[in-house]
């Protein structure tokens, strides 16, 4: 990967150990070495763990925003998603292709389009994009090894209307909906590749061994804003990301770090003061761990989840980022990105025309029951 100028404040070290992923650590059951084993060494975590049992959960039939249909639907698409986690480990074939890193880096990019994938990218695979433990699944206990030389990371885009109901079902829904999307391909992609001799790994929703924002930004899908998450140019976090490692040759492409987005989060603050959790700093940019970033409040927006019944999704359906991808806010957002004046404006502009705190928007016609 080339290194942007400011690369240092933009590679972080490698310490993210998975069982401290609250999906991981929701995991654990009472009564089991694993459940003992962590929670005597994380003490304030059981606490904080424990309100999040006390809740309802996510996709309960008890939560706040629980839709007799709809929760059902993303529990199908989660279910499928196990299934396509089996074919992860599917042999690598003895015969290697011996063709070009051109040809492939062509031939992957116009497939995963043809696809209808909204962008994708390739860098090479860093120490600090994996997990440095595994903390959930199979492999949970195991040591994360840079295996691969090389990551291909794509977006998918979600739904406009879906993502405006949040935190109401039916974008919770379309994220489970994009999840699947995204693992499909995700495994094809793996699969067409080990069919040609190369060692490669799908990453891909609760089977990671990568963290996808920080890949995808290297590979210059977007940045990384107040919420945490991967700002894409055009839809900002209006997407879901998968990647696959892979030791195959490719071309990588270049992160250009795009500080007027990230000067845009500095003054913009929506998303925080949207949060039903309270779960998104207001304060300014912060270096932490010698990275310049955000950090949110993971535990309470998890609990906001497991009172919602939902994945929530407030923060990406108001962000002024996340508006249609069409003429009008691609110019917006191609503006805001090249004039921080411009910027500024903007975000006042936003503000007037869809309100400082907008309201959820109701589910599609069809369904509504
Ligand atoms: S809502 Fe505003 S502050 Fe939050 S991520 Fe979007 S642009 Fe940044
Ligand atoms: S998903 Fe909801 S609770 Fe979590 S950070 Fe976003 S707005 Fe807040």
């Amino acid at each position: 990967m080339k290194q942007p100028s400011g690369r240092k404040l933009s590679a972080p070290p490698r310490n993210v150990d998975e069982h401290d992923v609250i999906f991981a650590r929701m995991k654990l059951k009472p009564g089991t070495p694993d459940w003992d084993e962590y929670y005597s060494a994380h003490p304030l975590q059981a606490q904080n763990d424990s309100r999040a049992r006390a809740l309802p959960g996510l996709l309960s039939e008890h939560g706040a925003n629980f839709h007799p249909l709809n929760f059902p639907a993303a529990d199908a698409c989660f279910t499928v998603i196990e299934y396509l986690q089996k074919a992860i480990n599917h042999p690598v074939s003895e015969k290697r292709s011996d063709l070009t890193a051109a040809a492939l880096t062509k031939y992957l990019k116009g497939w995963t389009r043809y696809l209808g994938v909204h962008s994708v990218g390739i860098t090479e695979l860093q120490e600090y994009h994996l997990y440095t433990m595994r903390g959930r699944g199979a492999d949970k206990g195991k040591p994360v090894i840079r295996r691969h030389k090389y990551a291909i990371a794509f977006t998918v885009e979600m739904d406009y209307k879906n993502v405006q109901s949040a935190p109401g079902s039916p974008a919770l829904f379309e994220s489970s909906q994009q999840y699947l999307r995204s693992a499909n391909i995700a495994v094809q992609l793996t699969l067409f590749l080990k069919n040609l001799g190369y060692d490669s790994r799908a990453h891909i929703d609760g089977d990671y061994e990568v963290i996808c924002p920080l890949v995808a930004r290297d590979a210059g899908l977007g940045e990384i804003g107040r919420m945490g998450l991967l700002m894409t140019p055009l839809l900002g976090p209006r997407a879901r990301i998968a990647v696959v490692t892979t030791n195959a040759p490719l071309i990588p492409g270049e992160y250009r770090p795009d500080r007027n987005m990230i000067e845009f989060c500095r003054v913009c603050k929506k998303c925080a003061d949207c949060c039903p959790g309270n779960s998104i700093p207001t304060d300014d940019i912060q270096e932490i761990d010698g990275v310049k970033r955000w950090r949110i409040d993971s535990d309470s927006c998890y609990r906001y989840w497991c009172t919602s019944g939902t994945d929530c999704g407030r923060c990406m359906a108001v962000c002024p980022f996340s508006h249609r991808n069409n003429l009008f806010h691609n110019t917006i957002r191609f503006l805001i990105r090249h004039s921080r004046l411009f910027a500024r404006l903007a975000y006042h502009a936003d503000d007037l025309f869809y309100g400082r705190k907008p309201k959820s928007k109701p589910a599609s016609e069809w369904m509504r029951i």
